[in-house]
């Protein structure tokens, strides 16, 4: 397709302004502060845009154009199909978008020609009047009225099948929207006006689950850099739009990329554009070592594992910390601030950082582990990893590590201490109270729902349940806002191992610390008392009650203790499910699996599981089960689960000998990223007592480190 090519390579240096229309985020329709700007329908000849902007037209109050038929034809006193016929395709384009180089109008709705974003330095110009709106129509649909349509003005159709053509140019308009509408059969121009007019009054704005809101207003760029609200809430955006199930069927057999890009779109992205956000995801997911990132299997029954561990660090918050610095990378460009990380960990929040940030060598990583509450391995991939990080065994729990976090990002003072030692230096988290972490999680559950429905275990619309392992009720979370979205889920179940605090809150409505003991168990990463993101849920429950949730979360604070009412209890109690997993029953559910299946499963897949299987299987609806984490991470659990004689040696290699020996295992199949770890040396082995004013002290010394590190550099 030596044509394509050329105009490949034309678009390649045209990159889309970044959307600006969003950036105040105020809760005035987007519109009215701009009641000049220009709509511009995008998409394949036959998807509706002529039509779709009379009706456009009279829903804003604007003007409305056809480019073939009131711009072309009359500038050239000729048809389109003879102007193409004339100039031939490569002739046509040019002069089209010359003709568009003209274009000066506001306040029109236009329904651009097929071929208008093909043509980059037009595109550009008309980017700086308005917006563009994709209707992203099934290419069978467009073919099929293309069939009925007079064709023959369209470039490219002389030398090549439409089909081809068809595929070329989605790849173009991927790349040129600011605004995606899925659009279906059956759908009027009615209903797909009526979307649009939704999608350009979406709210763009975040506030904080305790009531802050900025004068300025936050969008998600702001959100991302940030982490944690002032008042020490989480952010959640005012809105999001649903999925409907048409909209899903479009989203069914989709590569993962494509069906999160999609996914994440439906949530405020204000002033991130969605061609960046698209080449961020592939980037990220492109460091999966499988090709389906989510891989959906069948365990036994009724039961189904969604294995999210193929990243880099083998545990799913890979494919949030894979996006995350990325994201980071892209919307701090120039910003004037030096971006560092502070996070705490279970256990693989900090693996997945480590390898994610590393990708950011400017940005100085602090991360705080509970130095006896994780595993060998976890252990390992921190302590071996390189540039500017400061890793730090806390003689605490992961509460106390998350609190200092917390604390830390909140001391203003500080963080100007800190600014003195790095110049503008301002940390953000990466912990799941950062939406940007998050929000990725959304897209696991219904990646994982559709994946049933490719493989024809359920049918698009059919009721599934869901059963996550829960530590900081982030996963668990995900689910409920894919429920939200639109998904059809019957059960979202949260299983926790003994620190059952979120079972016992789902039973009772009490969430109670004041007596209870924190466990160090074999399921390290979800050893947590203080759930942060239940407080997102509470918020997202009682739309948007930051009253309650102020109140609760304040109460929890000071009094370690908070109840609810009995119509908040009932709502949580119609949200989700709980149960919990002991440390004996985690072990033989291991070991049952394993004899029952061949497959090795986690600890953490292994409390999960274990509370599904207590669930009544006898309507026959799938269980989705999240299997969070690599067996490999937790060699010395699964040696106790899996041999008669317990482990005696502490020796991470030999135990992944003992692993590959056992039978069934596959030879090949300890997680690749996980053997390289015998391989590196152990740098950062530095333990500190539970103590604010010592951490601090230790980040001090990390960061004047750091700092004679890019002075030196910048000498060089
Ligand atoms: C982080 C983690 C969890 C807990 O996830 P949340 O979303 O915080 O509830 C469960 N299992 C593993 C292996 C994890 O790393």
């Amino acid at each position: 397709m030596p044509e394509m090519d050329h105009l490949k390579s034309k678009n390649q240096y045209w990159l889309p302004n970044l959307r600006s229309w969003a950036t105040d985020g105020t809760k005035r329709p987007l519109l009215s502060d701009s009641e000049e700007r220009n709509i511009f329908l995008m998409g394949p000849p036959g998807a509706g845009k002529t039509t779709v902007a009379k009706v456009l037209g009279k829903l804003l109050e604007k003007h409305v154009m056809d480019i073939d038929d009131d711009w072309l034809e009359i500038h050239w006193k000729t048809s389109v199909a003879d102007k193409l016929a004339e100039l031939g395709d490569e002739g046509f384009l040019e002069a089209e978008g010359e003709e568009m180089l003209k274009f000066q109008k506001k306040n029109y709705v236009v329904s651009l020609t097929g071929s208008n974003a093909l043509h980059s330095r037009s595109m550009e110009h008309l980017s700086k009047s308005g917006i563009f709106i994709y209707l992203d129509v099934p290419t069978s649909l467009i073919l099929s009225r293309c069939k009925l349509m007079k064709i023959d003005r369209i470039v490219g159709q002389s030398t090549k099948s439409l089909a081809d053509i068809l595929a070329y140019r989605q790849s173009i308009y991927e790349n040129s929207y600011d605004i995606r509408i899925i659009v279906n059969d059956g759908q009027t121009q009615i209903d797909i006006a009526h979307v649009i007019c939704r999608e350009l009054n979406k709210l763009q704005k975040y506030v904080s689950t305790r009531g802050f809101q900025n004068e300025n207003s936050l969008e998600f760029i702001d959100v991302a850099k940030r982490g944690l609200s002032p008042d020490r809430g989480l952010f959640v955006p005012i809105s999001f739009s649903p999925l409907s199930l048409a909209e899903l069927e479009r989203l069914s057999g989709l590569s993962y990329q494509e069906k999160a890009l999609r996914v994440i779109e439906r949530f405020p992205l204000g002033t991130l554009h969605p061609s960046q956000l698209r080449s961020i995801i592939y980037s990220a997911y492109g460091t999966f070592l499988h090709d389906d990132v989510l891989p959906v299997t069948h365990l036994r029954k009724n039961q189904y594992l969604i294995e999210t561990y193929f990243g880099p660090t083998a545990s799913f918050k890979d494919l949030s910390l894979q996006l995350l610095p990325r994201l980071l990378n892209v919307v701090t460009e120039n910003d004037g601030v030096r971006h560092g990380l502070l996070v705490a960990t279970s256990g693989d929040t900090g693996t997945a950082v480590l390898d994610g940030f590393s990708r950011l060598p400017n940005s100085p990583i602090v991360v705080l582990y509970p130095k006896d509450g994780v595993s060998i391995v976890q252990k390992a991939q921190m302590q071996t990893a390189t540039g500017p990080v400061c890793v730090l065994g806390v003689d605490g729990d992961f509460d106390f590590c998350q609190t200092m976090v917390k604390d830390i990002f909140n001391d203003s003072t500080l963080n100007e201490e800190f600014a003195k030692i790095v110049p503008y230096l301002h940390f953000s988290s990466a912990n799941s109270i950062n939406w940007a972490r998050f929000l990725p999680q959304v897209v696991f559950t219904v990646s994982s729902y559709l994946k049933l429905v490719e493989q024809n275990i359920i049918k698009l619309g059919e009721p599934i349940d869901v059963c996550i392992p829960t530590g900081n009720f982030g996963n668990i979370l995900g689910a409920v806002y894919a429920r939200h979205l639109g998904l059809p889920l019957r059960r979202l179940i949260a299983a926790s191992n003994v620190n059952n605090v979120i079972a016992d809150f789902v039973k009772t409505g009490v969430y109670d610390l004041r007596t209870r003991q924190f466990m160090h168990t074999i399921t390290p990463s979800i050893d947590i008392l203080i759930s942060s993101n239940l407080e997102r849920f509470i918020y997202l429950i009682t739309d948007s009650d930051y009253t309650i949730v102020k109140q609760l979360f304040e109460d929890l604070e000071r009094n370690h203790f908070f109840k609810v009412g009995p119509e908040l209890h009932s709502k949580i109690q119609s949200e989700i499910s709980a149960g919990w997993t002991s440390e004996a029953e985690c072990l033989k559910t291991i070991a049952s699996v394993y004899k029952e299946t061949g497959k090795f499963i986690d600890p953490h897949t292994a409390v999960a599981v274990h509370v599904a299987s207590s669930y009544d299987d006898s309507e026959n609806v799938p269980m989705l089960i999240s299997s969070t984490a690599h067996y490999a991470k937790f060699p010395t659990a699964m040696l106790t689960a899996l041999q008669e004689q317990p482990t005696q040696t502490t020796d991470m290699n030999v135990m992944f000998d003992i692993l590959r020996s056992l039978p069934h295992h596959p030879s090949s199949n300890i997680h690749p990223e996980l053997e390289k770890l015998s391989l590196k040396t152990c740098v950062h082995t530095k333990n500190v007592a539970a103590n604010k004013e010592a951490i601090v002290e230790e980040i001090k010394q990390f960061l004047k480190q750091f700092s004679t590190q890019i002075v030196g550099k910048q000498q060089l």
